[in-house]
């Protein structure tokens, strides 16, 4: 079954300047790669990476939507709708 994201319209912070996983530093963890939270700016790392710290972030906070924020992608996903929610128009 399709699913259809309706949070697009929540996002409040698109960019940001932090390239590193936070959580990941203060546990001396290593990451794969890095997602931007679109509601409060939380940078955490990905499914692929040990620690998870995107998803946790979406645990903890219900904030849904975090966009890639490796170079040359622009991406969003939607963790309450576990879909592709769009891409950030530059
Ligand atoms: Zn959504
Ligand atoms: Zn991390
Ligand atoms: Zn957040």
């Amino acid at each position: 079954m399709a699913t259809t994201c309706t949070h697009l319209g929540e996002a409040r912070i698109l960019n940001t300047d932090k390239d590193y996983c936070e959580e990941c530093v203060k546990s001396g963890s290593r990451w794969v790669h890095l997602r931007l939270c679109l509601s409060c700016g939380h940078v955490g790392c990905c499914d692929s990476s040990p620690n998870r710290h995107a998803s946790r972030h979406f645990h903890e906070t219900t904030h849904p939507l975090a966009r890639s924020i490796e170079p040359g992608e622009r991406w969003v996903w939607c963790y309450a709708d576990d879909v592709m929610a769009g891409e950030i128009t530059p």
